[in-house]
């Protein structure tokens, strides 16, 4: 199974370099039941993930998220990130 990471500067989350959809219900849905939105159209969303779902992350995201990765592993254990294949 492929780790999940976020991209924040689109908010979005991607899976094995790609764009994942957000998830979110689809426009058109109907709404409810319950709830103040009950029966109500679900008129849509604008997430990137959906926009771009299935699209390859640019190579400046990827090094973007993975300059994140390092160092919250690094703040989190105290201990340096080496990646595979490094020295
Ligand atoms: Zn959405």
């Amino acid at each position: 199974m492929s780790k999940q990471v976020f991209d924040y500067t689109h908010q979005a989350w991607t899976q094995d370099g790609a764009y994942l959809d957000c998830g979110h219900y689809q426009a058109g849905t109907i709404l409810g039941p319950g709830g103040l939105n009950s029966g109500k159209v679900f008129q849509g969303c604008d997430c990137y993930g959906r926009a771009h779902e299935g699209e390859a992350v640019s190579a400046e995201i990827l090094a973007e998220m993975d300059e994140r990765e390092r160092s919250v592993i690094t703040s989190n254990n105290g201990v340096r990130y080496v990646l595979e294949g490094e020295a």
